[in-house]
Formats: C-alpha cells, sequence, structure tokens
C-alpha cells in the first residue's frame, strides 16, 4: 500500500542491466515508500543495487520495470523534458567523490543549478547561494575553489549546491565515503541538522555507524529490500558459500 502522504513511491521496482550479453539484475521487486520530511537511509553490500535505487530516485536512470511516483507525478508517462525539470527542481544530489566543478568557484558551483531556472534575477540567486552556504557553514570561502577545500569542506558545498534549489527530496549517495571520520561526522551532523529544519532525506551508506543516523533504515541484498533479520542471514549464508568455495580450491 502507498502511504497516502508518500512523497516517493516506488511499486515493484526492476532494474536490468544488459552488457556484451549478461544480465545484471540489480534491481527486483522494490517496493518503497518516502514520506515527506522523513529521513532514511539505505544499507547493504557493495554490489547490492543502492546506488542503481538512488539514480532511478533522482531520475538519472529509468527502471525497466515497475512504477514510481515523486510528489504523485507518475514518472513513467511524462515526457523527457519533464522529467529534467522535476529533477532539476525537486532533486537534490550529493555523491560520494563530491562532483563539484574544479573550474568554477564555490559560489558559481552553487549557482549552477539555479541558472537553469527560469525567473531569477541574478540577486536572488546570490541571495539564494549566500543563504545555501550559511546553511553549510560555508560562506566564508565564495572565492575559492574546490582544489582550496577539504574533502570535508567540498562535501559541504556539494551539500549547498543540492540545497540550492529548495528540492523535496535530498538524495545522498555515501557522502562519507570519501572523507576521514572526523570530516564524515561533521557532513552526518550537517544531514541531520537539515532533517531537523525539514528536509526529506535519502542517504546510502555501507557503514552502520552512518545509517544510525537516519529515522528509518531500510537494507538491500542482491537487489532486493529484505529486513535487518534477513539480511543478517543472507550475508551468513553468503559467508558459508564463500568458506565452503575456498575449501573445495584448496583440496
Ligand atoms: P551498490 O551501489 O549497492 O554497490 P550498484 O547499484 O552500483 O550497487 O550495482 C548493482 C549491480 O548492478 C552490480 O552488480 C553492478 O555491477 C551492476 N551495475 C551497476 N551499474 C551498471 C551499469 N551501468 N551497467 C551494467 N551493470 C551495472
Ligand atoms: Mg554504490
Amino acid at each position: 500500500m502507498t502511504a497516502p502522504n508518500a512523497l516517493i513511491a516506488m511499486k515493484d521496482i526492476a532494474k536490468v542491466f544488459y552488457t556484451d550479453e549478461v544480465e545484471t539484475h540489480a534491481l527486483s521487486g522494490v517496493h518503497m515508500d518516502i514520506k515527506k520530511g522523513e529521513y532514511v537511509s539505505i544499507s547493504g553490500p557493495s554490489g547490492c543495487g543502492k546506488s542503481t535505487l538512488l539514480s532511478i530516485l533522482g531520475l538519472l536512470d529509468t527502471p525497466t520495470g515497475g512504477s514510481y511516483r515523486i510528489n504523485d507525478v507518475p514518472v513513467e508517462d511524462i515526457s523527457a523534458a519533464e522529467r529534467a525539470r522535476i529533477r532539476n527542481k525537486e532533486i537534490g544530489f550529493v555523491f560520494q567523490a563530491f562532483n563539484l566543478i574544479g573550474d568554477l568557484s564555490v559560489f558559481e558551483n552553487v549557482e549552477l543549478p539555479l541558472t537553469y531556472r527560469d525567473g531569477l534575477t541574478k540577486a536572488e540567486r546570490r541571495d539564494r547561494v549566500q543563504s545555501a552556504l550559511e546553511r553549510v557553514g560555508m560562506a566564508h570561502r565564495l572565492k575559492h575553489y574546490p582544489a582550496q577545500l577539504s574533502g570535508g569542506q567540498q562535501q559541504r558545498v556539494a551539500v549547498a549546491r543540492a540545497l540550492v534549489g529548495s528540492p523535496s527530496i535530498l538524495l545522498a549517495d555515501e557522502p562519507t565515503g570519501n572523507l576521514d571520520s572526523k570530516n564524515g561526522e561533521a557532513v552526518m551532523a550537517l544531514l541531520d541538522e537539515l532533517h531537523q529544519a525539514g528536509s526529506t532525506i535519502c542517504m546510502v551508506t555501507h557503514d552502520p555507524r552512518y545509517a544510525d543516523f537516519a529515522q528509518r533504515k531500510i537494507f538491500m541484498f542482491d537487489g532486493r529490500v529484505v529486513d535487518e533479520e534477513t539480511l543478517q542471514r543472507l550475508r551468513q549464508e553468503e559467508d558459508q558459500r564463500l568458506d565452503a568455495q575456498i575449501a573445495r580450491a584448496r583440496d
């Protein structure tokens, strides 16, 4: 059942990649709702489909099966132009590798998503960039370039860029993956603050400590959403299978 106030509603989502005649079932039968104001984490072993799911959530990729509604708009039925508009307006994306543009200053990086918006004056853009950078504690680095910042600072700027257009949801794919634990914790504290202030967040992480920051935890294994006990059991079974394989290879 889809919750009536679901911001995101996915039903039976599948994703199959075809490469060199090999089929990879990256996602199968994924049901997921995210309500407005929720902070959800997605975790599970490497290769289980977390990034694929987040890319579909963020309209960076399309599923090969199932249905997906964002703000009650069925995204499979709409034009590419409309998808691009929703992606730009409703979704803020934060990546593991920050993905800032090296030739642009902090200010210009954060301003970038706004340049695709109609009807904003230069002064309005400047105010929005300024306030997004204030929210992440980086307003004192407007003129710096990404290479002049620490990893933790770059990720803060990337969060500001994701927030500047006031999206409905912030999606973060392993946002702490390239950071040491001090900077990782600082980025987690920042996401927590944004959630307290009303942002809807969906974060992928393989680190259980960071998953605990979320209000609700979703677990995945082999392309499916599973509960925590099932994940533990499947992991143990896989470990045993691998152990047996290694033992056979030794004989
Ligand atoms: P995770 O983020 O959980 O580590 P991914 O979503 O990146 O996992 O990948 C899930 C599965 O889909 C993996 O088996 C991966 O190799 C495969 N996969 C991901 N992207 C592609 C692609 N563009 N083409 C082919 N296979 C892919
Ligand atoms: Mg991934």
